[in-house]
């Protein structure tokens, strides 16, 4: 039964998911904790939320599999990093490499759901390129030429760019497929997604460090300001609370330990879920 846990705790989460969910089987989790019925409704409830998540991962991964079966018709010269695509890039790992292979399987999941989104609200798919990548058209804000998601490049309907500035633009998105790569063994489909809104809201613009790793001029950013307007200190203050937040049950634990210099428990509850900072 663990395997099959720990099979769905890495597809949820990745390599994080398998540290959170793993600690908690009955194999390796204290007695006491066992017996508080919080831990289990707890337990329950993120083992629901890894299940979802793997559920969403299988799904994504199946649709993409099935996309690359059939084939896409090739884009159109005058579309977007279409272009840059044909224009031969050293950084673009060759089609059949191992890193090529390696880099489609581990973000197969996140862009067959990228395919699905497109196939709702996009108006067509193509490919491109030597790796292929998948152009989906969704409708954009008119000034950014897109995003791209796992290996799929969700891209506005008439972007207007020259070969030139699409061939750095192709670039620039071939880094964050490998962004997205890492991610998603570290902490599955989410964590992109969630280390990407964090960094921003605390970086924001040119500072971000996705962006700076993937080559700010070639994504198009201008140089970052300076002075450098981040770290912005009140967002820190913002998601350090939103840490204290989830984590208040630790913190009052901890506290109440120090004060005491001994662990206190109810009975029917843990330490952690034991009311009372004093
Ligand atoms: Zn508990
Ligand atoms: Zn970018």
């Amino acid at each position: 039964m663990r395997v099959v846990w720990a099979v769905v705790a890495f597809l949820g989460a990745g390599v994080l998911g398998l540290f959170i969910v793993l600690p908690r089987t009955r194999f390796l989790r204290p007695r006491r904790v066992l017996a508080c019925e919080l831990c289990q409704r707890r337990h329950r409830r993120l083992l629901a939320a890894m299940v979802v998540l793997a559920c969403l991962s299988v799904v994504g991964f199946g649709l993409r599999v099935s996309q690359k079966a059939r084939e896409l018709p090739a884009c159109v010269a005058d579309v977007s990093i279409a272009e840059g695509r044909r224009v031969i890039d050293p950084q673009v790992p060759p089609r059949g490499s191992v890193r090529s292979t390696v880099r489609s399987v581990l973000t197969a999941p996140v862009s067959g759901l990228a395919l699905a989104f497109a196939e709702v609200r996009g108006r067509g798919l193509c490919s491109v390129g030597d790796p292929p990548i998948t152009l989906a058209f969704v409708p954009q804000s008119a000034e950014h030429p897109g995003s791209m998601v796992g290996e799929v490049f969700l891209s506005s309907p008439t972007p207007r760019i020259d070969a030139v500035r699409a061939a750095r633009l192709a670039r620039h998105e071939s880094r964050h497929v490998d962004q997205w790569a890492v991610c998603s063994v570290l902490g599955g489909i989410g964590l992109l997604p969630v280390a990407y809104l964090v960094d921003s809201t605390v970086y924001p613009g040119s500072e971000n460090h996705f962006e700076q790793s993937a080559g700010l001029d070639a994504g198009g950013y201008s140089p970052p300001p300076d002075p450098p307007v981040g770290p912005r200190l009140w967002v820190v203050a913002m998601w350090t609370g939103v840490v204290l937040l989830i984590g208040r049950r630790r913190v009052r634990w901890a506290v109440r330990t120090l004060v005491r210099r001994r662990s206190t428990h109810v009975p029917g509850r843990c330490a952690v879920h034991t009311p009372g900072w004093t």
